[in-house]
């Protein structure tokens, strides 16, 4: 056995004695986590019951999405459903009570909630390996090092180990207790001591820049002889269809500096085709508006909405082909479409603007969005396409390609930022709505398409 699965299973072993019989002998692991953790916190909760020691703390679980992240916007029926009865008056506590449920959780994300929670059931199970799970909580200094000291000989990466810290700190936040490690700098020189010998250099990740766009965009199918197309079953065709979604995926989230995150959530009724020629804007005829519903740092959900301007060379238009690349792949919008008159909510009868190829390729996946590892993947395999050698870029490639390629050709700063959602700059959002989408649509421009 290797030195890491036998100091594995030494750890478990010890868990599972000093959990004791009918505990310990059918525990579930965790797969995933470097330090050995519990699959669920059940057999800590019957050890606890059996040493009478108050649990609640210690295993409180906030990781499920709370109603009120579940209805994406729609907040005013879902209020409605946890309000209380019109003719009851709820006492403070009561009223306190469904703060604490349904709207503190939301403190951090949902994602994040469910990360903290596993960190947090490693320190259990770490607390269960010492014998000291009664003294857990609050943690000293102390415990938090010993924590990160018996951690490392698992191998645990400083990335993971600031997570865990990042846990803790939540934890007892949470529950009103004294931060360990909290003293101004404490937490820098922790991840000091540790890159000094954990530190590496990192993978270079290339921007997609405006060549690339431009290759991604001259992407086409191969001559063949003639053929009944993707519907009579044509396997070149149908083997283009889903790689020109791989290079139309990457180019446009690269124009429109996006996360692969909000790729993956973009239907087709997010594209406004003519939106600001229909507003009477001449010059940006036959552009269009994605219509980007919450970023990453847009915790009020304010939005987004970058634009797509006509090119120059007809090839290279994304507009256009977006069209028809929706058209040949069977992703119209759909009647009763909600978008519109709803854009920060889910459309629930339009397809995914991205749909991800079903198992074999055969067909697209219209019934539900596809995750943004699936639109990272994308990304690069539509750089892969055109010839980049894919292990240059991942899918934030097109981020960084959006917006250094606009920063190169001079967008002011706070347009970019409006463009790629950096940041808000209040002054300049009134401009813009006062005057044109002229300044919107120069990040596009940059690009030279
Ligand atoms: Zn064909
Ligand atoms: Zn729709």
């Amino acid at each position: 056995m290797d030195y890491r699965k036998e100091r594995r299973a030494a750890f478990q072993a010890t868990v599972a004695f000093r959990l004791g019989p009918g505990v310990g002998e059918a525990l579930g692991w965790n797969a995933r986590t470097t330090i050995p953790t519990l699959a669920t916190d059940e057999p800590i909760r019957l050890f606890a019951a059996r040493l009478r020691a108050e649990v609640s703390e210690w295993l409180y679980d906030e990781s499920r999405p709370v109603a009120l992240e579940e209805c994406e916007g729609r907040w005013r029926p879902a209020v409605r459903a946890l309000a209380a009865n019109p003719l009851d008056v709820p006492s403070v506590a009561e009223s306190v009570a469904a703060f604490n449920a349904h709207i503190r959780p939301m403190e951090r994300g949902a994602r994040t909630r469910g990360k903290y929670k596993t960190h947090r059931l490693s320190i259990l199970t770490w607390a269960v390996w010492k014998g000291i799970l009664p003294q857990l909580l609050p943690m000293s200094d102390d415990l938090v090092r010993a924590f990160v000291w018996d951690s490392l000989a698992f191998e645990t990466t400083l990335p993971v180990l600031k997570h865990s810290l990042g846990a803790i700190k939540a934890w007892h936040q949470r529950l009103q207790l004294r931060v360990p490690l909290d003293a101004a700098g404490d937490f820098r020189r922790f991840t000091y001591s540790l890159s000094r010998f954990q530190g590496v250099q990192r993978r270079i990740i290339f921007p997609i820049h405006a060549r690339a766009v431009r290759s991604l965009l001259r992407f086409q199918l191969e001559p063949h002889p003639p053929c009944p197309g993707v519907a009579g079953g044509c396997t070149v065709c149908r083997l283009f269809l889903h790689q020109w979604r791989d290079c139309l995926c990457a180019a446009l989230t690269t124009v429109v500096c996006g996360r692969c995150a909000e790729t993956a959530a973009l239907q087709v009724c997010d594209r406004w085709e003519n939106y600001d020629g229909l507003a009477g804007y001449r010059r940006f005829e036959g552009g269009s508006l994605i219509n980007i519903k919450v970023r990453k740092n847009d915790q009020i959900r304010e939005g987004h909405r970058p634009r797509i301007g006509v090119s120059k060379d007809p090839s290279l238009d994304i507009n256009d082909q977006l069209t028809a690349f929706f058209r040949e792949a069977g992703l119209t919008p759909r009647k009763g479409c909600t978008k519109r008159s709803e854009p920060q909510a889910p459309c629930l009868v339009c397809p995914p603007m991205f749909p991800r190829s079903t198992r074999g390729g055969k067909a697209f996946d219209l019934s539900r969005l596809p995750r943004s590892d699936e639109v990272s993947a994308m990304i690069v395999r539509g750089l892969e396409h055109v010839g980049y050698d894919p292990s240059l870029f991942s899918g934030i490639s097109a981020r960084r390609g959006g917006i250094s390629t606009a920063i190169e050709k001079g967008v002011p700063e706070h347009i970019l930022w409006m463009q790629s959602g950096h940041a808000q700059d209040a002054a300049a959002r009134r401009y813009v709505r006062l005057g044109s989408p002229a300044l919107l649509y120069d990040t596009w421009a940059a690009f030279g398409l």
